[in-house]
């Protein structure tokens, strides 16, 4: 079987061992309904308790302002629709950036073709919003900012802290899609001036299927599921329990290894970059150099394109992503890219690899020699 070297841990990454085994229980013979009296409901509803507070203890919450939900998607969804909608009296303006996940982005487009206005405020060339320019962007009938905690494609880490406290002074709620960052660096949610924040399992070796929306209390969010009384009467459905109790796992290693993965991530990444820079000519760096994801690398090689580059690295078991994965099928240039001005000869060869704590020194080594080759290759015709 080809060796896969998978760098695209930013798509999704591989459920770790201890989330998988401690699930196993939950796919078989621990099959009750959390919601039913009897013993085998009570250890269902006994395992999504002790997830749920792994998950508050992660992010510093309490576990009775973490909601599970089927994905991180749904998560932004909900807390965009959810309080967009809540608050229509007050007004009906929302503020969020070029840059956002397609979650955000249609939610907005929805509730724009219901008449909602929705400002999208433009980043800087590495991807930054500016705090200052959100402030002015804030008006009376201003109800909702999301800004992303860190993008999915160029990893540039957003000021959260400063556009939550402005968010706050004007008394408007703030969500945070933070699919790309929980587990992957530290996030208090006691020091952040946050409402809302989306995550999802899958990012942080986790099950697929399975994320959850912190509510900060006090914040009235409506119900986004309606039926049964699940997840403090808001998210109705039988619980995923299998699925929430590998999420708890999966969270509770992430951030007990976060300051060495990240150290290794880092010294990985540099490696590559290093590497790319000096074997190939004509490379863009994107992204922010200090506010950025531990293992996101995304650059931009002049007059190549990006998905035939892909194939030829899939040839030899390496696995990158063009944009976001989401976008990996049409090799259009990602409104990422385009949103930080990259120059055309260089947007149609924008890649991305993000590399986890399972990455060795020699994949990245393998990866900058075929990325020589292939770019050499493609070049020459
Ligand atoms: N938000 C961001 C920033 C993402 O990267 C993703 C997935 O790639 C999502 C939201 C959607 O998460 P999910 O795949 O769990 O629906």
């Amino acid at each position: 079987m080809k060796k896969i070297i998978y760098l695209d841990n930013a798509a999704t990454t591989k459920l770790c061992e201890e989330a998988k085994a401690e699930m196993e229980p939950y796919l078989s013979e621990e099959y009750g309904n959390a919601s039913t009296g009897y013993e085998l409901g009570e250890a269902a509803k006994a395992a999504i308790t002790k997830a749920r507070i792994r998950i508050a203890d992660a992010i510093k919450a309490s576990p009775d302002e973490i909601f599970f939900t089927s994905c991180g998607s749904e998560a932004d969804n909900w807390a965009i629709k959810g309080i967009a909608g809540a608050n229509k009296e007050r007004g009906k303006h929302i503020i969020t950036s070029q840059i956002e996940h397609h979650a955000v982005l249609n939610s907005c487009q929805y509730l724009s073709d219901l008449g909602y206005e929705v400002t999208y405020m433009k980043v800087d060339e590495q991807g930054r919003v500016d705090p200052y320019m959100l402030e002015s962007a804030i008006s009376e009938s201003t109800t909702l900012i999301s800004i992303m905690y860190a993008n999915n494609e160029i990893g540039t880490i957003e000021p959260i802290t400063e556009i939550g406290k402005i968010a706050r002074k004007k008394g408007v709620f703030f969500h945070t899609d933070a699919v790309q960052a929980v587990g992957q660096i530290p996030i208090d949610v006691r020091q952040l001036p946050i409402d809302m924040l989306s995550a999802s399992a899958h990012k942080f070796h986790g099950p697929k299927g399975v994320g959850f929306l912190y509510v900060k209390k006090g914040v009235k969010i409506p119900s986004f599921i309606h039926g049964g009384g699940q997840e403090q009467g808001k998210r109705a459905g039988t619980e995923n329990v299998a699925g929430v109790v590998g999420m708890g796992k999966a969270l509770e290693l992430s951030c007990r290894n976060m300051q060495i993965n990240q150290k290794y991530q880092r010294y990985l990444r540099n490696r590559l970059v290093e590497g790319i820079m000096r074997e190939v000519d004509d490379v863009i760096y994107n992204g922010h150099d200090r506010y950025r994801l531990p293992g996101n690398v995304n650059i931009s090689i002049k007059g190549i394109d990006a998905g035939t580059l892909l194939i030829m690295l899939d040839e030899v078991g390496i696995c990158a992503s063009a944009g976001s994965a989401c976008n990996a099928n049409a090799v259009a240039v990602s409104h990422v890219i385009e949103a930080i001005g990259i120059p055309d000869e260089y947007k149609k060869g924008t890649l991305r690899f993000s590399i986890g704590a399972d990455n060795t020194e020699e994949e990245i080594d393998y990866t900058v020699q075929k990325l020589k080759e292939f770019v050499a290759l493609l070049r020459s015709f």
